[in-house]
């Protein structure tokens, strides 16, 4: 029926065996020819508390064995649909914030010259600049679905100017995200202030609280955000998994109480399809703090529901 790419299936070997890429796919090693391209960006110097992000990207590929090819309740067919392989992870310099930055976006760079869209998997949230560098250059400015219980808009922290809390601000000084067609998902934490979210506010960002969230679907808000989007413009999904609860997703560096649950997580994700996703990432999963495994296997299923919601994506229903 496809040429394309398809996961090595459980019935032709066990899940606990075969090849270690994300889903079983065959790995590339550039994007050439490819769909999407799931890149890893293990990078761990940019957190403020607790590390371990660097552990993310081999833990979720880990995980990813058990993710099955189509998606039951939304028909979506993603390996029908595109050719998707994973081209590995980025060379960072472990020991050079401001360089490794540098290195995600080259590599980044060459993903986006072979025609193909980035799906990352870090790795902590300061990878979303660097990739957004890239992306502006091909794209221009995007319209920005954020998951975080954080905004991650502080001006500078410890004094520095690139980390996991100041990407967002960076991101819309430097013109890479349109603040007016943008959303932040899942808000919450105590704050250094009461104003912490309104650099964001003030901007024309719309902020969606966790409290906002609590109790309901999330079907609805994201009708929303597709009319305030548009189902033209590019369009980048950025996917902090500490905006879930902790009580499903404790893995993570700087967990918060209050969250998302799971289902809802799901939601905001199924409702980006109609969107024009030019790219996606998961970030800020931490193996270390994720003993059972939970959170990498949550994040394996949100990085295969990001690919259902690829625009183009079929459905079989
Ligand atoms: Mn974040
Ligand atoms: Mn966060």
């Amino acid at each position: 029926m496809t040429n394309f790419n398809q996961p090595l299936g459980g019935n032709e070997m066990p899940r606990y065996a075969g090849p270690g890429t994300m889903f079983r796919l065959p790995s590339q090693e550039t994007a050439a020819g490819l769909d999407i391209a799931i890149a890893g960006v293990g990078l761990d110097i940019g957190t403020s508390n607790r590390a371990g992000t660097r552990f993310g990207p081999r833990q979720i590929r880990n995980e990813s064995v058990m993710v099955r090819p189509y998606c039951m309740a939304t028909g979506a067919a993603p390996f029908d649909s595109f050719q998707v392989a994973d081209v590995g992870d980025v060379a960072l310099n472990s020991f050079n914030l401001l360089q490794s930055i540098d290195i995600i976006e080259a590599f980044f760079d060459d993903i986006l010259a072979q025609g193909a869209k980035p799906a990352a998997v870090g790795g902590d949230h300061t990878i979303t600049l660097p990739i957004l560098r890239a992306i502006h250059k091909v794209h221009g400015p995007v319209a920005m679905v954020h998951v975080d219980a954080h905004a991650d808009i502080n001006d500078r922290m410890f004094g520095e100017k690139i980390t996991h809390g100041t990407i967002f601000r960076r991101a819309i000084e430097e013109g890479l995200i349109d603040p007016h067609r943008m959303v932040q998902i899942g808000l919450r934490t105590t704050g250094y202030s009461a104003e912490d979210f309104d650099w964001s506010r003030d901007r024309g960002v719309r902020v969606v609280t966790a409290e906002e969230c609590w109790y309901r679907s999330l079907a609805p808000l994201m009708d929303e955000v597709r009319d305030m989007i548009g189902p033209d413009g590019p369009t980048y999904l950025s996917f902090d998994i500490d905006g879930l609860d902790p009580s499903v997703a404790p893995g993570t560096g700087t967990p918060e109480p209050g969250g998302l649950m799971a289902s809802q997580g799901v939601e905001i994700i199924r409702g980006c399809f109609g969107l024009n996703l030019v790219g996606c990432d998961l970030v800020e999963v931490s193996p270390p703090y994720d003993t059972s495994g939970n959170t990498s296997l949550l994040a394996a299923n949100l990085l295969f529901e990001m690919l259902c919601s690829m625009p183009g994506c079929k459905r079989n229903s």
